[in-house]
């Protein structure tokens, strides 16, 4: 009885638990300016943002990769600044960098990765099998690792993250450079991922990947959390729900607020107007001259984003 009281107890300890974290670079401005979050069993927590925005330095942090500046982390109870192999030896890491070993091929990359982690090697092959199934790569098993696409390489990188059977996987940019289909595959597999009870923090500066595959996300820029909840609620909270882009080549879309509804919320970018508004309008309803471009849709997290900040995700 006292066992399983105790077995509660553990497992609904949240699996990642980070206070205040911070990681400066020289003398530089923070890149990771005193972040806070926890992850629960069998979450896919997102971190979205731009490039630069210090996603990839929390993942190299949180997994001991770069030295901790200051703040706690705890991540299957264990602190990366003293558990550094340990806390390595049960995780799954995707780092943003491809780092195969080129000279070998895709089955040799899980056994030897395998031998990193001292698992016995008729258990390595029934993993990696496994594994490389997954994620459609069983029939490359005998393909040299420099004869496969990008997108092959990175599903590879992300199947050898398996093979220690870890209970959380860090992704950092898992999709970058696949195409559509390939990128579907992984969103199915990760998800699948998750149905077992595999727990993953993930950055991606692709709303979409964050709005499809993500329990909770944080909004991240310059350092910062801007925001964190589920990704529906995210877009309910902070913009309205039909968006309509004005856009006119060379000119300032600006000259067209004065047709537009007294209700909306209206952000400039560039050459486009973004128009939130509780209800759809369009080109038709707004009597918009025919040279002007339009396009109306829903908002989304990118939206979320803009409201946020005033900038795109893709800006620089
Ligand atoms: P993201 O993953 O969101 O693109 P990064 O964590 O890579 O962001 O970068 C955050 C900031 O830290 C950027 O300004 C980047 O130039 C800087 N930075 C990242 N890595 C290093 C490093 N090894 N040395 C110095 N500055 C770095």
């Amino acid at each position: 009885m006292l066992d399983h009281y105790w077995e509660f107890i553990v497992s609904v300890e949240p699996v990642v638990i980070v206070k205040d974290l911070v990681k400066v670079y020289g003398d530089n401005l923070p890149a990771v300016n005193g972040i806070s979050f926890s992850v629960e069993q069998g979450e896919i927590f997102g971190f979205l943002g731009p490039n630069g925005a210090g996603k990839s330095t929390t993942m190299r942090m949180l997994y001991g990769r770069t030295p901790i500046t200051s703040g706690q982390v705890s991540i299957l109870g264990l602190d990366p600044r003293h558990n550094g192999r340990r806390l390595r030896a049960a995780l799954g890491i995707v780092p943003q960098e491809d780092n195969l070993d080129p000279d070998l091929r895709v089955l040799q990359n899980m056994l030897v990765y395998a031998r990193y982690f001292d698992i016995p090697r008729s258990v390595a092959l029934a993993r990696a099998q496994e594994a490389l199934e997954l994620f459609h790569l069983w029939e490359r098993r005998d393909s040299q690792v420099s004869e496969l696409s990008g997108g092959m390489k990175r599903r590879l990188v992300i199947a050898r993250s398996l093979i220690n059977e870890p209970k959380l996987i860090i992704l950092d940019e898992p999709t970058t450079g696949l195409d559509p289909q390939a990128r579907q595959l992984v969103w199915q597999r990760l998800r699948y991922l998750a149905s077992q009870g595999v727990t993953m923090l993930m950055t991606t500066h692709y709303m979409e990947e964050a709005t499809q595959l993500c329990s909770r996300l944080v909004i991240m820029d310059k350092g910062k959390i801007l925001a964190e909840d589920r990704p529906h609620v995210l877009i309910q909270q902070h913009t309205q729900p039909y968006v309509l882009e004005i856009r006119r080549d060379g000119e300032s879309a600006t000259l067209f607020r004065d047709v537009l509804p007294h209700d909306a919320q209206v952000e400039q970018v560039g050459d486009t107007l973004y128009v939130y508004s509780p209800y759809a309008v369009d080109h038709a309803s707004l009597g918009l001259p025919p040279s002007v471009t339009t396009l109306s849709r829903q908002a989304s997290l990118e939206d979320v984003f803009l409201r946020l900040t005033g900038r795109g995700l893709e800006e620089e």
